[in-house]
């Protein structure tokens, strides 16, 4: 590397993939420095993936103590405090954004705690001024929540607030029916919220299975979640008495305590300087890379959801992997983006991997489909009639499996080590040869009619 740069490596946005290509970038002997203007982590650790996570174990119990009954426990008065919940979410969080901090600073890496512009080809300032040169710039700026234009939208908050609220709202309105509108729908109802999801179509969780969307719905609708569907916000005004009252298309107002705007996120590229030295855009802002992660200019990459590839974190790690490995461990490297398996941390959650049984059908000859509905038994003693439901799409020409879904406890769970198989090109045949783990809901699998 020639020495007429201040660094070899200038990464901004130290979320997931910042960090990961920074760190391995350091390793891999450059000189890096990362700029981050929130705090390091990114959404994922600090306001995303990992205290939502905490926060759904937490809503858990609601239904666990109910259950212990069942089970000849002698249940004392039970009471949620969402404070002690929160504080201490929000106290992992300061750990894990330590952990992150040192692991950069351990690999050499040098922090800029402040937002960071490009203005010039090799050139980035910082917001208290200073201009440093970098022979290559990441972007890995991720994205942030869209809110829908609507008078009144800026009484909405986002899941960016939804982990600081001082109290649990006794009533809540969640727009959107994706991802972060049926977490947060299970958290809320657990903690004993009345929950409404308004979306504007009729689909939630458009990219999972149908079945397993119906499993969800109907289950939802049982634990006393209120969906409306087709209907278009119009506006939010405040009441007199400090309530939220919410305008839609095709439905009555309704009154509530507060407004989750969960529709939809959008790569955080404004104000960055990437047009001034002709990065190329995508319509929503995205920026555009080829599969090295390589922008239009030679120099500069981008990683993540600031892409808009697939918006998850272990992606953007890979990505970011793929990039410190390919510039600067000389080892070509691109992500395999097939079979990538999800889940949605809803009560109860589920997972997929591959094909839905609709892609299937659209691109297959011929497809089978194979399922197990059944009731856990840990739902049977507990009296409660909640059923899973288990999906497994195959080719019918080869017998292998395309898809995989699953609704019921511990889903995510279970399917990622079902993943590796489904990413193996592994068959139903291969599948049945398995012996059944008895008692389990992961043997089903392996049951499947
Ligand atoms: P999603 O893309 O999952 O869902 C967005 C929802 O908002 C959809 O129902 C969509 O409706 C609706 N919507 C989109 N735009 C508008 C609009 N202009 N007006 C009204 N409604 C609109 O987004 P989320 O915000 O839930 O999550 C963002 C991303 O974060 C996810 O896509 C996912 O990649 C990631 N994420 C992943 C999680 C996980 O892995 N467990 C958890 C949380 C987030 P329609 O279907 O009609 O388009």
């Amino acid at each position: 590397m020639p020495a007429d740069y201040d660094y070899d490596l200038f990464t901004i946005g130290a979320g997931s993939g910042g960090v990961r290509a920074s760190r391995v970038a350091a390793a891999h002997g450059a000189k890096v420095a990362v700029a981050e203007e929130y705090r390091v982590g990114g959404t994922c650790v600090i306001r995303g993936c990992v205290p939502k996570k905490m926060l759904v174990y937490g809503a858990h119990f609601a239904e666990d103590l109910e259950d212990a009954r069942k089970f000849g426990w002698t249940l004392g008065e039970c009471r949620f405090d969402w404070k002690a919940l929160r504080d201490n979410v929000l106290a992992d969080v300061d750990r894990l954004n330590g952990a992150y901090t040192d692991t950069l600073q351990n690999h050499g890496v040098e922090i800029f705690h402040e937002r960071a512009r490009i203005t010039g080809e090799h050139e980035i300032t910082l917001a208290g001024g200073r201009t440093v040169t970098a022979r290559y710039i990441l972007v890995a700026t991720g994205a942030t929540p869209h809110v829908p234009e609507c008078p009144g939208s800026e009484l909405g908050i986002t899941s960016n607030e939804a982990f600081h609220l001082d109290d649990v709202p006794r009533r809540v309105l969640i727009a959107g029916g994706g991802y972060i509108a049926n977490e947060f729908a299970g958290i809320f109802n657990q903690f004993g919220a009345h929950v409404t999801i308004v979306n504007r179509s009729d689909l939630i969780l458009r990219q999972y299975d149908e079945s397993l969307r119906d499993r969800l719905l109907k289950i939802s609708v049982t634990k006393g979640i209120d969906f409306r569907f087709h209907a278009e916000f119009r506006g939010i005004e405040k009441t007199d008495d400090g309530a939220l009252r919410v305008a839609m298309t095709g439905y009555d107002d309704i009154e509530v305590d507060c407004v989750l705007f969960a529709t939809g996120r959008v790569p955080n590229t404004g104000g960055l300087g990437l047009e001034s030295i002709g990065v190329e855009l995508g319509d929503k802002g995205e920026v555009k890379v080829d599969r090295f992660s390589r922008t239009n200019r030679d120099h500069v990459y981008a990683v993540g959801d600031c892409t808009d590839r697939v918006q998850l974190t272990p992606v953007a790690i890979r990505e970011g992997q793929a990039f410190a490995d390919t510039v600067f461990g000389n080892n070509p490297t691109t992500v395999d983006y097939d079979a990538i398996p999800s889940a949605v941390f809803s009560h109860p959650p589920m997972a997929g991997v591959g094909m839905t049984e609709g892609e299937a059908r659209n691109k297959l000859g011929t497809v089978k489909v194979y399922q197990s509905d059944f009731r856990p038994m840990k739902h049977v003693l507990a009296g409660r009639n909640e059923r899973s439901l288990y999906k497994m799409i195959c080719d019918g020409d080869n017998d292998r499996i395309v898809g995989l879904h699953m609704i019921g406890p511990e889903a995510p769970e279970i399917m990622q080590a079902a993943a590796i198989a489904v990413k193996a090109g592994l068959t139903k045949a291969d599948f049945d040869a398995t012996v059944a783990l008895h008692p389990t809901m992961a043997e089903e699998l392996v049951l499947m009619r």
